[in-house]
């Protein structure tokens, strides 16, 4: 007799950078307003806060290649370029200082967000799930090994759309480092093998339209490219 009454759902995985294996994903943590020009643009004070987080579905995860889809109940998908971090080992209060221990590798990404629900909730005092956690709304590259690439400190990271740039910025602009910030998450649940980590966007997030090339990137760890799908009819 089978285990389970349906088929059990696949784990969600990302590629790993120059191999064949791949990074099973457990979670998906996201840093909420973690480069202090980006906070400014939301119309936020970047001096004023401690680290917050929200969460997307694992299976939001989808490859940085292809097309990726354009979502329903939006007219307003704005793009976030991220540094990601993959956990390859867990636990609770994890100090800042053994922090990176934990990081298996890096990779690149989009934390897509349907800006105009997202807006709707803050006015209402709402969860921002629907705003934030949609399918495909996680688009990673493949993972870079920590012991290939080390632990980035000051990459640049870019995105473009149709070839122009759009947000720009270096990792030592985050106000919370990679370290400080999987401490701080380890306070809070216990932070698990497979545990992904969007670390926050710099500023200039905007509107992405149906047919844009996106091409983005965190030097030395990682590139991508791929053209948002249609709008669903
Ligand atoms: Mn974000």
């Amino acid at each position: 007799m089978n285990a389970f009454v349906i088929d059990p759902p696949t784990i969600p995985a990302v590629g790993v950078a120059g191999s064949s294996q791949r990074f099973p994903v457990r979670r998906v943590f996201c840093v909420g307003r973690n480069y202090a020009a980006h906070a400014r643009e939301m119309g936020n004070d970047p001096s004023r806060e401690p680290p917050f987080f929200f969460t997307k579905p694992a299976d939001a995860v989808v490859p940085a290649s292809g097309q990726v889809p354009y979502p329903p109940l939006t007219s307003d998908l704005h793009h976030e370029v991220e540094m990601v971090v993959a956990i390859g080992a867990g636990g609770r209060n994890i100090s800042a200082d053994k922090a990176l221990d934990m990081v298996w590798g890096y990779g690149v990404g989009l934390d897509l967000t349907r800006r105009d629900l997202q807006a709707e909730a803050k006015k209402l005092g709402r969860p921002w799930d629907w705003a934030k956690g949609f399918d495909a709304s996680a688009v990673c590259s493949d993972i870079t090994p920590v012991k290939v690439a080390g632990h980035p400190t000051a990459n640049a990271i870019w995105l473009k759309i149709n070839g122009e740039m759009r947000q720009q910025g270096t990792l030592d602009e985050m106000i919370w480092p990679v370290s400080d910030v999987i401490a701080a998450i380890s306070q809070s649940v216990a932070l698990m093998p497979g545990d992904l980590i969007f670390t926050g966007t710099p500023a200039g997030v905007g509107a992405l339209q149906p047919g844009d090339r996106v091409t983005a990137g965190v030097d030395g760890i990682a590139e991508i490219a791929f053209e948002i799908g249609p709008r669903p009819v």
